[in-house]
């Protein structure tokens, strides 16, 4: 026998074992599939994650072995690798996985499989190309990792609109809605209305139950107010102790109804406090978009001047107003 060509044997049966030894000890999957997609080999990794037995799927098709997978989309996607020759990929942003594989941080995350990057890569042989390979990359962590941060950035987010104390929308926010809705009801030639109201007294009242107790005030009268509006009004904190609604698609009667509503039920919801109950009032200005307005801040303008004939005349009822000739009494 040729010493070389058993030199030669032997050399490519240690590279083998080699070979085989390094893919079964990858935290990587490795699957191998032929040009009708049937399973040729697989690696350590994918035995163990799939919980399934070599014998029973070497030979079969990948789609009936692994019934999870998108079938349409994956053949597409295979059938691209052979026919170009190119490699493709899946990262997790776009599938969070395509095996249903488990992973292991069943507590920390909130995933039900293993997410995973998947690269398929055509393999030639003699110059054609017979075989795919299917990486399968653990990306759990990076998944995980990623989803908290775009939880904390979505914290972060609301927080940066949220006023701390009432918890509705802050100024700036609600300044920026106005904005947005004044341009929207321009463009679609749509009513717009706006109330704003101030609590009345409100530094005697503080005077009387202390700072928190005001502070108690604004919270629930927050609350009950919230809960008398659609989910299209944007209510937000003005100032201290003001208040003010956006009121999209409303015209001044609606508005006017709701800031009548608005004020009784501010007048006869009780806050309890300590042992007291704190009967608090507020005075409304109501006012709507006319032809004049020609930016969001005179519409603002306009229901403050109503607020301040409210307070004027008496305080805890509604005035309204599109211009200073229009502005009426509505209720005492
Ligand atoms: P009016 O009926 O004319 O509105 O009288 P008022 O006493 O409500 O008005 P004024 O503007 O004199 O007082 C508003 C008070 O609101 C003064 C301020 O200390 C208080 N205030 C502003 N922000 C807060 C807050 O966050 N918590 C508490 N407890 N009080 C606040
Ligand atoms: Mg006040
Ligand atoms: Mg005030």
């Amino acid at each position: 026998m040729n010493p070389g060509v058993l030199t030669d044997e032997v050399t490519k049966k240690f590279a083998e074992k080699l070979s085989s030894k390094i893919t079964d000890q990858l935290n990587t999957g490795i699957l191998i599939l032929d040009t009708d997609f049937n399973i040729v080999m697989w690696n350590s990794f994918l035995e163990v994650h799939s919980t399934k037995v070599s014998n029973d799927i070497i030979g079969k098709n990948v789609f009936e072995v692994f019934s999870e997978l998108p079938e349409r989309w994956l053949s597409r996607k295979l059938s691209s690798v052979l026919q170009l020759g190119t490699p493709n990929f899946c990262s997790w942003e776009q599938r969070r996985h395509l095996f249903e594989l488990p992973h292991t941080r069943p507590i920390t995350t909130d995933c039900e499989f293993m997410a995973q990057n998947c690269t398929f890569l055509p393999m030639e042989e003699s110059g054609k190309i017979e075989y795919i390979s299917i990486l399968i990359e653990d990306a759990t962590d990076v998944c995980h990792y990623q989803g908290q941060l775009q939880k904390a950035l979505d914290k972060l987010a609301l927080m940066s609109r949220i006023d701390g104390l009432t918890q509705i929308y802050n100024r700036k926010h609600w300044q920026e809605s106005l904005e947005q809705e004044f341009a929207k009801a321009r463009r679609h030639d749509k009513a717009l209305s706006l109330i704003m109201f101030d609590l009345d007294n409100f530094k005697q009242l503080n005077d009387h139950y202390g700072h928190q107790g005001g502070d108690q005030v604004l919270i629930e009268i927050s609350k009950t107010i919230g809960n008398l509006l659609r989910v299209e009004d944007v209510f937000g904190r003005y100032g201290g102790e003001e208040f003010a609604v956006i009121l999209p698609e409303t015209s001044i009667l609606g508005a006017i109804e709701l800031a009548e509503r608005i004020c009784q039920t501010v007048a006869n919801t009780p806050i309890k406090f300590k042992e007291s109950n704190i009967i608090a009032t507020v005075s409304i200005g109501v006012a709507q978009l006319t032809e004049r307005d020609s930016h969001f801040e005179s519409l603002i303008m306009h229901a403050d001047d109503a607020l301040y004939i409210a307070k004027n005349n008496g305080r805890n009822q509604v005035c309204s107003g599109s211009d200073n000739e229009l502005l009426k009494q509505v209720s005492a």
